[in-house]
């Protein structure tokens, strides 16, 4: 799992309380906080 702020490279990241899915094209890029639930930085994603 990963947590918001985290750059854990390129590919496709869930959340995972509701799979609000971010696609991350580089490998610098950075988890934003969901933007479906809100949940801010208390989210966690996992690749999906
Ligand atoms: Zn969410």
């Amino acid at each position: 799992m990963h947590n918001v702020g985290e750059k854990p490279g390129k590919g496709k990241y869930c959340c995972t309380d509701c799979n609000w899915s971010v696609t991350l094209d580089d490998d610098d890029d950075r988890l934003p906080p969901c933007g479906n639930c809100g949940k801010g930085q208390d989210t966690t994603y996992q690749r999906c």
